[in-house]
C-alpha cells in the first residue's frame, strides 16, 4: 500500500517496526484479557532510545523533533500494538524541557534518557472540574521548603507505572487572579516517595488496557525544588506539552488507520464468498477506499503540525485540526474493518476488537472533539466564545 509521498524517518519507522515484530497479537491480546501493562514492550523501546528521541543529546537523548516521535507511535500502532504505556514521556518532559532549571534537568533528564526513571504520568483531569482545567480544586499550600498537597485527579494513566509525575495544581484560588489561568503551578512529583507521604493510587477498570487511575493527595509532602518555573505561571506552561499530545496521539490514530486498513485490505482479498473474493465487490471496496483516503489527508495535517512544533512555531490550529481528523478517520476505518471481516471482526484473535476499542478513546482524551471545535470556532475564526 503505498503512495508517492515518501514517509519521513524510513530508518526509525524500520527499526521500530522490527522491534514491534516481537511483541505480536498475542502479546497484547494476553495483556488486554487481565489489563496488564506491557512492561517488556516498554523497557524494549526504553533500551532502544526510542523514549529518548526528544531528550537533548548533552543529557543523554537524541536530540530529535516532535517529527520523529509522531513516526515511531505511528508505527507502534500500524504493527497492532498500542503506544498509550510510554507515550506521555514523549509530551510531559517537555515542560522540563522548556521551564525546569538546569538543576532539575540535569538531575533527571539523564536518568529518564536511561530509563532509570520513569515520567509517564500526567496529572491533570479531576473529577468536579472536566474539561474546565481553570477549574481544578487540587491545591498546595506552601510551608517552608515544601509544598503540602491535597486534592484529586482521575484519569491519571500509567501512575502505578512511573517514577515521576507532573501535576497540575492550584496554589491561589481561581478568584484571587486577573485570569481564570493564574494561579495554577506545575509540581514534579516523585511518586515513589508521595506515596509513603500521603499519595494514594487507585486503579480504575475501563474497555480498554490503558493502566489509567484515580490519586488521592492526603497532604502529600513535594519540596519546592521540584517547582518547575514559577509558582502561578504553571498554566502557559503545560500548554506546549498539550499541543505535542495532539500531534502524538494524532499520529497514533494514522497508525491505527492503517492498521485497519491493511488488515481489511488483505482480508477483502482473500476471502471467498459466492464464488470470488468479497473485495471484488464495491460495496466492500468502497469503504476501504474511502478510509484509506481519509487517513492519508488526516496524516497530512498531523506532518504539518509536527513540522511547525519542530521548529519552535505556533501549532494550535493545526496541532487540533490533526487530533480532530485523525481520530475520526481511525474510528470510521476501525468501523470499516469490522464490517469487512463480518463475524471474524467480533473474534479476539483477530486483535480488531481490541484495536476498534483503543481507537475510540481518542475522540475523547486527551481532549474532546467538541472541544477541538470550539477552539476552532473562537480563536482561528473569530466566532463568538461559546462557554
Ligand atoms: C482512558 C483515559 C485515560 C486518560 N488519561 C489521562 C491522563 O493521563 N491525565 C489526565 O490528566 N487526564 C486523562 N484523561 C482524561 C481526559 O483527558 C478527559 O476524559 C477528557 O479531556 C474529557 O474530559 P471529561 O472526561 O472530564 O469530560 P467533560 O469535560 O465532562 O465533557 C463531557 C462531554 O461534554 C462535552 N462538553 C463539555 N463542555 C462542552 C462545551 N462547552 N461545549 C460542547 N461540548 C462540551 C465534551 O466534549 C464531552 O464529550 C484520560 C481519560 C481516559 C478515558
Amino acid at each position: 500500500m503505498t503512495t508517492n509521498a515518501e514517509p519521513a524517518h524510513g530508518e526509525i519507522r524500520d527499526a521500530v517496526a522490527r522491534l514491534c515484530r516481537d511483541f505480536p497479537g498475542e502479546f497484547w491480546r494476553a495483556l488486554d484479557r487481565e489489563r496488564a501493562y506491557p512492561k517488556a514492550f516498554v523497557e524494549r523501546l526504553t533500551k532502544e532510545g526510542f523514549l529518548a528521541v526528544l531528550i537533548p543529546e548533552e543529557y543523554g537523548g537524541s536530540g530529535l523533533g516532535l517529527d520523529a516521535a509522531t513516526a515511531i507511535l505511528e508505527e507502534i500502532h500500524r504493527s497492532g500494538g498500542n503506544g498509550a504505556a510510554c507515550h506521555a514521556q514523549m509530551y510531559t518532559m517537555g515542560a522540563l524541557l522548556r521551564h525546569g532549571n538546569h538543576e532539575q534537568k540535569a538531575k533527571y533528564l539523564p536518568k529518564i534518557a536511561s530509563g532509570e526513571l520513569r515520567l509517564q504520568a500526567f496529572g491533570v483531569t479531576e473529577p468536579a472540574s472536566g474539561t474546565d482545567t481553570t477549574r481544578i480544586r487540587t491545591f498546595a499550600h506552601r510551608e517552608g521548603d515544601h509544598y503540602i498537597v491535597n486534592g484529586q485527579k482521575i484519569w491519571i494513566s500509567r501512575a502505578q507505572h512511573s517514577d515521576l509525575m507532573l501535576l497540575l495544581c492550584r496554589t491561589a484560588p481561581r478568584e484571587a487572579g486577573k485570569k481564570p489561568t493564574d494561579g495554577i503551578t506545575v509540581l514534579l512529583v516523585d511518586m515513589r516517595e508521595a506515596v509513603k507521604s500521603g499519595l494514594t493510587i487507585r486503579p480504575i477498570r475501563t474497555m480498554l488496557n490503558h493502566a489509567t487511575t484515580e490519586l488521592f493527595f492526603d497532604n502529600m509532602v513535594v519540596p519546592v525544588d521540584n517547582r518547575i518555573g514559577e509558582e502561578g505561571r504553571g498554566f502557559r506552561y503545560i500548554l506546549d506539552g498539550m499541543n505535542a499530545e495532539r500531534i502524538l496521539i494524532a499520529a497514533e490514530c494514522i497508525g491505527d488507520g492503517r492498521f485497519f486498513i491493511e488488515r481489511a485490505t488483505q482480508y477483502a482479498k482473500t476471502r471467498e464468498v459466492f464464488g470470488r473474493p468479497i473485495g471484488q465487490n464495491q460495496g466492500v471496496q468502497f469503504p476501504i477506499a474511502r478510509a484509506y483516503a481519509e487517513i492519508e489527508a488526516a496524516a497530512q495535517m498531523v506532518t504539518t503540525a509536527a513540522r511547525l512544533f519542530a521548529g519552535g512555531q505556533p501549532c494550535g490550529a493545526e496541532a487540533n485540526m490533526a487530533k480532530l481528523l485523525a481520530s475520526e478517520a481511525s474510528w470510521r476505518a476501525a468501523d470499516m474493518c469490522v464490517q469487512t471481516h463480518g463475524g471474524f471482526g467480533f473474534a479476539e484473535e483477530f486483535d480488531i476488537e481490541r484495536k476498534f476499542r483503543e481507537t475510540r478513546l481518542y475522540q475523547v482524551a486527551p481532549i474532546s472533539t467538541n472541544l477541538i471545535l470550539s477552539y476552532l470556532a473562537e480563536h482561528v475564526l473569530g466566532l463568538p466564545r461559546s462557554y
